[in-house]
C-alpha cells in the first residue's frame, strides 16, 4: 500500500483545498476587486507577442524584478528575495531554519500557512493567542519565547483575519530581545502607512514578507518577496527551488511595480469604500461587532451563523468561520468596489 510509505506525521494530514465556487461578487480572498490600468495590460500583450519569452526558461535569481523592487525600496538587490507567492517564502524560511522538532512561534487567530508549512517542514506550531479585541500582547510574546526558545517567530501585521496591527515600536521591542529570525508578513501593509521595510539594517534576524497577490492585484500569478538582510537573503536562497518564479509573473510584477502609482489611486478608494461597508454593516440587526480594520478585509460577529452560506446561494462569496473557535460567528469580507459592496449589503438586508 502506498500509504505504509508516506511519512509517519503526514499520514492523518488531507492536502489544502479550496472549492472553485460559482461567483457574481468574490469577497473571500482579500484580493484586489479592480481591474488593472491599461499600461500593465498593454505590457502583457507585448510580452505574450515574443514567443521566446515563453520557449526561455526564467532568470533563476529574478535580478530585472529585485532590481526594481530594490529600486522601489531603496535597498540593494542583494536584500531582495522573490518567491511563488509569499507562501513559498514561509515555507523556505522553515526548511532552511528547522530541525525536527523545533518550535515556531505564531498568532492565533492568524494566516493558516504559518502553521500548516511548520508542520510540513516537521516543526512544532507554538500559538500565542491574542487579547480578547485581537490585539498583539507583546509581554505575552517575549515570555513564551524565553519559555519554548522557538526556531523562528512570525508576527502578521496587518493580521489575517483580524485586521489589527502590531506597531513599529512593539515590533522593535521584540525585536531587541528575539534572537532567532522574526518573520514580519506585511500581506497588507499597502493599506497602512508604516513598515518594517529597511530596519534589516538594524537587525539581521528580521525579514519582511510582502507579496502582489493583494494590493497588486497579482494574485493568480503567485509573486512574494522578502526584504532582509543579505546573509539572511542569502541563507533563505539556500532552498530556493531553481526557476521556481515563471518569466511572465517576474515580468508583470515589475511592471506594476514600476507603476505603483496606479494601485495607490486604487488603495485609497478601497480604504474610502470600507468605511462606506463599516457604516452599512453596522445596520444590520444580525451583525453584533465589525472588528476595526487596517487592511482590506473586515472580520465581522454575526448571530446569523448561516450567513456565509445564504450569500453563496446568491452568488456571493465571503469566508466563513463556522461555529467553533476564537473565531466562531465570524465572517472576513474582502473589501469590493462600490458596486460589490453595494450588493453585498443589498442581499445581507434581505435576511
Ligand atoms: N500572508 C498573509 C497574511 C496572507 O493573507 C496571504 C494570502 N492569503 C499570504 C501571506 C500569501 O500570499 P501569497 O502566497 O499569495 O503571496
Amino acid at each position: 500500500m502506498i500509504k505504509d510509505y508516506i511519512r509517519r506525521d503526514l499520514k492523518d494530514f488531507t492536502p489544502y483545498h479550496a472549492p472553485l465556487k460559482e461567483y457574481d461578487v468574490k469577497l473571500d480572498a482579500n484580493e484586489n476587486p479592480y481591474l488593472h490600468d491599461e499600461i500593465v495590460i498593454n505590457k502583457v500583450k507585448e510580452w505574450l507577442d515574443d514567443c521566446n519569452n515563453i520557449r526561455r526558461y526564467p532568470d533563476t535569481d529574478c535580478n530585472e524584478l529585485r532590481n526594481a523592487l530594490a529600486k522601489f525600496w531603496q535597498v540593494e538587490k542583494e536584500n531582495v528575495v522573490c518567491g511563488v507567492g509569499s507562501d513559498q517564502l514561509i515555507d523556505c524560511i522553515l526548511k532552511v531554519f528547522l530541525e525536527p522538532g523545533d518550535k515556531v512561534l505564531m498568532p492565533a487567530p492568524s494566516f493558516s500557512m504559518y502553521k500548516l508549512a511548520t508542520k510540513l517542514n516537521r516543526g512544532i506550531p507554538v500559538e500565542f493567542t491574542l487579547n480578547e479585541d485581537f490585539s498583539y500582547d507583546v509581554n505575552k510574546i517575549l515570555n513564551l519565547y524565553n519559555e519554548v526558545k522557538p526556531k523562528c517567530v512570525f508576527i502578521c501585521t496587518p493580521n489575517n483575519p483580524t485586521g489589527n496591527i502590531m506597531t513599529i515600536e512593539d515590533i522593535e521591542k521584540l525585536l531587541q530581545k528575539i534572537e532567532c529570525p522574526l518573520i514580519i508578513d506585511e500581506a497588507y501593509s499597502e493599506y497602512i502607512d508604516d513598515t518594517m521595510i529597511g530596519k534589516f539594517r538594524k537587525y539581521d534576524n528580521l525579514i519582511v514578507l510582502k507579496t502582489f497577490s493583494k494590493a497588486y492585484g497579482l494574485a493568480g500569478l503567485r509573486v512574494g518577496y522578502g526584504i532582509a538582510s543579505k546573509s539572511m537573503v542569502d541563507t533563505i536562497n539556500i532552498v530556493i527551488p531553481p526557476y521556481h518564479l515563471n518569466a511572465l509573473s517576474q515580468f508583470l510584477a515589475k511592471i506594476v511595480i514600476e507603476n505603483s502609482q496606479q494601485y495607490n489611486k486604487k488603495i485609497k478608494e478601497i480604504i474610502n469604500n470600507r468605511k462606506w461597508l463599516i457604516d452599512n454593516l453596522k445596520e444590520i440587526y444580525y451583525v453584533d461587532k465589525v472588528y476595526p480594520s487596517h487592511a482590506n478585509y473586515l472580520l465581522i460577529k454575526v448571530s446569523d451563523a448561516d450567513i456565509a452560506a445564504k450569500l453563496e446561494k446568491h452568488k456571493i462569496l465571503v469566508r466563513g468561520y463556522g461555529e467553533q473557535g476564537e473565531l466562531a460567528n465570524c465572517i472576513r469580507v474582502t473589501v469590493g468596489t462600490e458596486e460589490e459592496n453595494e450588493q453585498l449589503i443589498k442581499v445581507m438586508k434581505k435576511y
